[in-house]
């Protein structure tokens, strides 16, 4: 096998997993990356002041179904056992999400048992006159029906999107179940944890291999990767191309951080689902962390809006007019030489982390196997349209 020089751009969970893949394999693998840190978006630091563990870029929870993915990230660190159990505040009362029997019935001032409750939502709330929901709205009237819609999804997405519910698909609401029981864990994988010593402890643990080299602080340019055998880029697909074609739409949050001496809200999150409220959740960074103690906190106050031109890019809008635009970068990227767009800003999609493992290590075998087959490597594995 012929050694080979790759360049990774983004320290991220994807340039970390197919970098040490490489590397392991007996490339060299060069990594670079714009910001002062490794580990992207799920970048964690302790707060010098409180000496919390905190999600920089917000919270970040890891869940998954994946055997695989679960046993790789353990290799590189210990998860303790984390449950997210998130509140939401409307109306004047806290409940508990994702919605739940104790959310349905603290919401209507019931004693509904689980089938009770069941056959209240279908067949007094729901609207069951929308037979095939395409849009957000329309999954939340037809599964939820009017009152909790507007009280629960209505205001914060909204605020989250920026767009009227009934503009965007009814995918995003299908993250979330609705449960007839007690079941308040907002995530229903098999594995779910914490890192113990923070996501960028983890990532480090990745990319320390001999064969890896970190450069940080270094933005990437074009024609960067022309003295590298391969490139895997993953940055923002339309920045690769210096936007040329035009701007694929992000929402970019914004964290008004405050510190609070004691607990501040009893909880890691808690949602506002009114949009007279300006911000979407307030996260409190010491709750993730339930196996240390501290007596001071650190809180995020989280605000979405659309991404200007220097915004972090924190979640693709993938509407029809954007779906346009990626098709148009996707047949570019298609023309390029030696380079594959990998993870969530490469491939412009919302991606979880495990997901986004997931897909890493796919790459990296995809590398090894059109190597030894003398294939071209594909610019995409995961096609993003
Ligand atoms: N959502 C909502 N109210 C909530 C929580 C979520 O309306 O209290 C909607 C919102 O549109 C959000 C989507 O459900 O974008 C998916 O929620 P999730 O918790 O998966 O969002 P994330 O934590 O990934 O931002």
């Amino acid at each position: 096998m012929k050694i080979e020089n790759i360049l990774m751009v983004g320290a991220g969970l994807s340039g970390a997993v197919i970098g040490r893949r490489l590397g392991d394999e007996g490339h060299q693998v060069t990594v670079v990356d714009s910001r002062s840190h490794i580990a992207g978006n799920c970048h964690t630091e302790r707060d010098p002041d409180t000496g919390v563990m905190v999600h920089v870029y917000g919270p970040h929870i890891f869940h998954t179904d994946d055997e695989d993915v679960w046993a790789y990230v353990n290799r590189f660190q210990t998860f303790k056992d984390y449950k997210n159990r998130v509140k939401a505040t409307t109306g004047g009362a806290v409940y508990s999400l994702p919605i739940n029997l104790h959310t349905i019935n603290q919401f209507f001032a019931k004693t509904m048992l689980p089938d009770e409750a069941f056959a209240f939502i279908t067949q007094e709330q729901a609207d069951t006159s929308i037979k095939d929901p395409q849009t957000f709205e329309e999954q939340a009237m037809r599964f939820l029906g009017r009152d909790l819609y507007e009280a629960f999804f209505k205001g914060y997405t909204i605020k989250q999107w920026g767009r009227a519910p009934s503009e965007l698909p009814a995918s995003i609401l299908k993250r979330l179940p609705v449960r007839f029981n007690y079941e308040d864990n907002y995530f229903f994988h098999k594995f779910q944890g914490m890192p113990e010593n923070g996501y960028t402890d983890m990532v480090a643990r990745i990319l320390d291999h001999p064969r890896i080299d970190v450069k940080l602080e270094t933005p990437f340019q074009r024609g960067q990767g022309d003295g590298y055998d391969h490139v895997f880029y993953s940055g923002a697909l339309d920045g690769y191309f210096d936007f040329e074609l035009g701007r694929l739409g992000y929402r970019t949050l914004d964290f008004e951080k405050f510190t609070y001496d004691g607990d501040y809200q009893g909880c890691a999150v808690m949602n506002y689902g009114e949009e007279q409220v300006p911000y979407t959740r307030i996260t409190e960074h010491k709750h993730f962390s339930p196996w240390e103690s501290h007596q001071r906190s650190v809180c995020y106050r989280e605000f979405a809006r659309a991404a200007e031109v220097d915004d972090i890019p924190y979640y693709p809008i993938r509407q029809v007019a954007e779906k346009a635009l990626l098709a148009d970068y996707v047949a570019l990227a298609e023309t390029t030489e030696r380079v594959t767009f990998v993870g969530r800003l490469g491939t412009y999609r919302y991606l979880d982390m495990d997901v986004t493992i997931r897909e890493a290590l796919e790459a990296a075998e995809g590398f090894v196997s059109a190597r030894a087959a003398s294939r071209k490597v594909p610019t995409f594995f995961t096609p993003p349209v």
